[in-house]
């Protein structure tokens, strides 16, 4: 909808999938969270089992436009999307996610980083839709945080970034970090993982890590709202927030 309003788009047909119920299911299986491409996003924010199961997805859904915005849209349609200032993304790169997709060759899986391919560009098949989409539980003690910076309250971030890690023996373990809205599509930030690994939690190996990962990012994008080094600057500030956050959570 997005696109047609913008007037981005103007396709000969348009397929209505809301009617489709079958596709419309949030549910466990072991270990895997499924969700039904069709699922609105006020349904994934309103079920327990997300919010105690899969906590990251659940804070990125709620952080996603307002509660009218997330009651009509779709959780599949965001993924087929790819806006790059969106959360559902980075957050899938975080969890490995995997999307499912029917078309008249079969089903397949898709991994998260080989479903996003650029701007408001999937590696959907022009033939082939979006059925659910895949993660995994996630584990006891893993801590987690998401966070992004908006103009206003409910609009697309100008940058973002989510993130897990896990303690071991006191020693920080498995970082998973990736930021949105900064770059075509949302980016894992490996130097900031690499920085971190191994490492004590401590305020300096945050800023360090931090640093790392917006040091490496490629050319993020500019507009009119915030110049790309504005966004450079943002996920380190976010980076560093939420690593201190998800320590806090982890254990
Ligand atoms: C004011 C406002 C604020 C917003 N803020 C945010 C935000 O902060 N974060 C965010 O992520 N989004 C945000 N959005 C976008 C919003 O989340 C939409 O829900 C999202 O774009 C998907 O919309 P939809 O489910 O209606 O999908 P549609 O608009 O129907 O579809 C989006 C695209 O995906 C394709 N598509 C949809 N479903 C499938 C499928 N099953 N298989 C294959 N292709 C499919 C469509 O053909 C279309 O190209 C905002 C929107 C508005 C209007």
């Amino acid at each position: 909808m997005p696109m047609l309003a913008m007037r981005i788009a103007r396709p000969k047909v348009l397929i209505d999938l809301r009617r489709i119920a079958d596709l419309d299911y949030l549910r466990e299986e072991e270990g895997i969270i499924a969700i039904g491409a069709m699922a609105s996003k006020r349904s994934a924010e309103d079920s327990d089992m997300i919010k105690d199961r899969q906590p990251l997805f659940h804070a990125a859904t709620k952080l996603i436009g307002h509660r009218q915005i997330r009651n009509r849209g779709s959780v599949g349609g965001s993924f087929a999307h790819a806006d790059p200032s969106s959360e559902y993304p980075a957050v899938a790169l975080v969890l490995d996610m995997q999307m499912k997709a029917i078309g008249p060759a079969g089903e397949r899986l898709i991994p998260a980083d080989e479903f996003f391919v650029t701007y408001m560009t999937t590696s959907l098949e022009a033939s082939e839709i979006l059925t659910e989409v895949r993660m995994p539980v996630l584990p006891e003690g893993t801590g987690w945080a998401i966070q992004e910076f908006a103009r206003r309250n409910g609009d697309l971030a100008l940058a973002g970034v989510a993130l897990t890690l896990r303690l071991d023996k006191g020693l920080c373990h498995q970082v998973r970090m990736a930021a949105f809205g900064v770059n075509p599509t949302a980016v894992r930030l490996s130097a900031g993982e690499a920085a971190l690994e191994g490492q004590a939690p401590s305020t300096a190996a945050f800023a360090r890590a931090a640093a790392a990962a917006a040091d490496a990012l490629d050319e993020p994008m500019s507009c009119i709202h915030a110049p790309g080094e504005y966004r450079r600057h943002l996920v380190k500030t976010l980076a560093e927030r939420c690593l201190v956050e998800a320590a806090g959570r982890a254990h």
